[in-house]
């Protein structure tokens, strides 16, 4: 591959420019396009936009399982075998608590996390309770994942001091009526809507490796793009024992690699967070999503657990990379 093919991804990208389908295709699926050079085409964006920065995501599942959502690909949703800790909403103290630690730990962002289809009025007012307190606490950006919202518990989110609120695609609208059925894509379009109205930063991310194409995963780079995405977790599956959705595709960790690389090409100035799944997928390879992502999750993932966080410094620093804190 000659090299003004990587210098055309990271030159385009860095002018803001969009790319071809068949370019995006390449990055994902073409032999001769090699990773070692499109990591470093990928490297150029990201260190114009973070320089050599990673921001840690401390997760804090505070409510897990019994959820009546059919989700096939998760471990808490209705139908799910899985064996998990099924517990309904902590206490305040202990989501706090949770906090402070995360603080501690080095995280950029804390990460409240509930399973279900979404919160009622009573759940938000207590939620932006929480916020305003860890606000008031520690200087740590907070995000919340609770399921659909609409216009006005957005505003009460953000007028507490919320900072994004998060909520995945998951995947390419043509493939989603194969992971899920009891909700719709409109849906979830509709609640970034109404995160992105109220003024909030939106987080919305993939899950590769659940029987979509490449053109999905093209896809879901570009509605992110449209949608102005600040926060893109790329989640790379991982089967649990009893999920109803089965372990159908194996990923390699160059492909997860590309992947990252193309969602740096598509949404350059997005934080783009090597998520859920890497250390399963991207194994020995994992330092290297650095390059590409400018984040990464530790702890506390959906289905399953995650590196502790100083193995995650120590990643980041063996790597050259800087763990990026909040100034105060
Ligand atoms: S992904 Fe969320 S909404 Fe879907 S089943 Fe799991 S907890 Fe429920």
């Amino acid at each position: 591959m000659p090299t003004g093919f990587y210098r055309h991804l990271a030159d385009t990208a860095l002018e803001g420019g969009t790319f071809s389908q068949e370019t995006a295709l390449r990055v994902l699926t073409d032999p001769e396009v090699k990773l070692l050079p499109l990591l470093d085409a990928a490297f150029r964006v990201r260190e114009r936009h973070f320089g050599k920065r990673v921001r840690i995501h401390i997760l804090n599942n505070v409510q897990n399982g019994l959820c009546p959502e059919d989700c096939n690909y998760c471990a808490q949703a209705a139908g799910s075998k899985a064996e998990i800790p099924v517990f309904r909403i902590k206490p305040d103290e202990e989501i706090l608590e949770g906090a402070r630690k995360a603080h501690a730990a080095g995280a950029y962002r804390y990460c409240i996390v509930l399973s279900g289809r979404g919160p009622g009025r009573e759940r938000v007012e207590r939620m932006a309770d929480l916020v305003r307190r860890i606000k008031a606490q520690w200087p740590v950006e907070v995000c919340l994942s609770a399921g659909f919202i609409d216009g006005e518990m957005a505003r009460t989110l953000k007028e507490a001091g919320l900072d994004r609120y998060n909520h995945n695609l998951n995947t390419a609208e043509g493939h989603y009526g194969n992971i899920c059925s009891s909700h719709s894509y409109a849906d979830r379009l509709a609640t970034l809507e109404a995160a992105r109205g109220a003024g909030m930063e939106v987080c919305s991310g993939i899950i590769i490796g659940m029987g979509e194409q490449a053109e999905d995963i093209v896809t879901v780079a570009h509605t992110l793009r449209r949608l102005a995405a600040r926060s893109i977790p790329v989640n790379f599956y991982v089967h649990v024992e009893g999920a109803k959705l089965g372990p159908l595709v194996h990923l390699t960790p160059e492909y997860c690699l590309r992947v990252l690389a193309l969602f740096r090409f598509i949404n350059p100035e997005a934080e783009i967070r090597a998520a859920g799944g890497r250390e399963a997928n991207l194994r020995s390879l994992e330092s290297l999503a650095l390059f590409p992502a400018n984040s990464v999750f530790s702890e506390g993932y959906l289905n399953t657990g995650g590196h502790a966080t100083d193995r995650t410094v120590r990643m980041i620093e063996d790597a050259g990379f800087q763990v990026e804190r909040i100034e105060v």
